[in-house]
């Protein structure tokens, strides 16, 4: 659903493509954007039509004008096959999980995936008969080696959820699909316009649109992109569970999409400056960012992304909890709380010692993960400066 006028027939590029696809105006009196459709039910025209189920919409949990347009608007901006949209991220992560493995499966997922994936994993999947097992997020081509006979998926995130490694995603794709494996990436902190996931040898990408894709911490949603392999079963598994988000977060979602590469790139800007100016700092023992050069896995950020997004990670030198929950409390632009990608910043303490368990994680400080907003840096650093003064403070006391 894409009305660009001319016939030049050319394929616009990714900018272009957020602005124009998933519209049609001429079937909506000429307005520009896609209305809200509510409702349930959809009337037939007669009743071969109803016997025949025939029609562009049929029932509203099988898709709206609405739903569609986000749909197909993700589908081309992903280079995908087809795309679903689900009411959140993590349930995009379920829905993928679940059209890829069936009872007496074996599932390989990286140890850095996020945490309510890994919950999943460990009590549903566990109880419908699917083996999990967490790998460390740079394997790269070892994964051969965890791979059983009865290994039918592949969960990777790249970069991992807050310790940010990136996967060889590429190599991990060659080696699956040489047995028929299932490759799905979280592709949450990239989007497909700084990491093209299917170009990649991706099967299922998923994306939190409650991220940047909304832009405004004002929706939940969730997407889930298949390849030419995966779209139908993906298609089945979705009608099968009727995971359908609301109208409004796909209204809204469909409106974050129009600024969502302008808000991107400021977010690669800004944090790209934060991260440097933290760098630098005194109380910070190590920034973790994959577009610095001093990231683990930067040669491969380059080889394969297109950008960095405002989201990153880094370790302070030993304070106690209270130092750090000084500096935290006192803050007063950056949020505490969950989720990120808005266009305010947020601020997170995270220790995933605890969590991990085909890697350790043990940074030899306190971590933090900042999500940076739209404010001006300048006022950030500010406020991180002002930060810094009560850590050394309580860690002085
Ligand atoms: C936030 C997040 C999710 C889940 O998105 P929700 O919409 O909050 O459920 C999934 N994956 C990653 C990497 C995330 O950061």
């Amino acid at each position: 659903m894409s009305e660009i006028k001319g016939q030049s027939g050319r394929k616009k590029r990714s900018r272009t493509r957020l602005a124009h696809a998933g519209r049609a105006p001429s079937q909506q009196f000429g307005f520009v954007n896609t209305p809200i459709y509510r409702g349930s039910t959809v009337l037939f025209p007669d009743t071969a039509s109803l016997l025949a189920n025939r029609g562009a919409y049929t029932y509203a949990t099988k898709g709206t004008p609405t739903t569609r347009a986000l749909e197909e608007a993700w589908a081309d901006v992903s280079n995908a096959a087809d795309a679903v949209a689900v009411p959140s991220g993590l349930a995009a992560i379920t829905l993928a999980l679940l059209t890829a493995v069936k009872a007496g499966d074996h599932l390989l997922a990286t140890d850095s995936c996020y945490l309510p994936a890994r919950m999943f994993c460990d009590t549903v999947l566990k109880r419908l008969g699917v083996e999990t097992t967490y790998y460390d997020p740079r394997v790269g081509p070892d994964v051969a080696r965890l791979m059983r006979p009865n290994t039918t998926a592949i969960l990777t995130e790249s970069p991992g959820s807050q310790t940010l490694e990136v996967q060889d995603v590429p190599a991990i794709a060659e080696i699956a699909h040489a047995r028929g494996v299932c490759v799905i990436l979280d592709n949450t902190w990239a989007t497909p316009l700084f990491f093209p996931p299917h170009e990649r040898g991706v099967d299922l990408a998923i994306e939190a649109g409650t991220k940047y894709l909304s832009g405004h911490s004002d929706l939940l949603l969730g997407l889930v992109s298949a390849n030419d392999k995966w779209a139908r079963r993906l298609r089945a598994t979705y009608d099968a569970f009727a995971m359908c988000p609301g109208p409004e977060d796909v209204f809204l979602a469909l409106r974050g999409m129009r600024t969502m590469e302008l808000r991107l790139r400021e977010a690669e800007r800004a944090g790209l400056e934060m991260a440097r100016w933290l760098a630098s700092r005194d109380e910070v023992a190590h920034v973790i960012h994959p577009a610095l050069e001093s990231h683990p896995d930067h040669a491969l950020w380059k080889r394969d992304f297109l950008g960095s997004t405002g989201l990153f990670s880094l370790v302070l030198k030993p304070v106690p909890p209270a130092a750090v929950a000084a500096m935290l409390d006192g803050l007063e632009l950056f949020g505490l709380g969950y989720s990120w990608g808005g266009f305010e910043s947020l601020a997170l303490p995270f220790d995933c010692a605890s969590y991990r368990t085909a890697t350790q994680w043990a940074p030899g400080g306190p971590a933090l993960r900042l999500s940076i907003g739209l404010e001006d840096t300048n006022d950030l650093k500010d406020d991180l400066d002002a930060g810094f003064a009560r850590l050394r403070l309580a860690a002085s006391r």
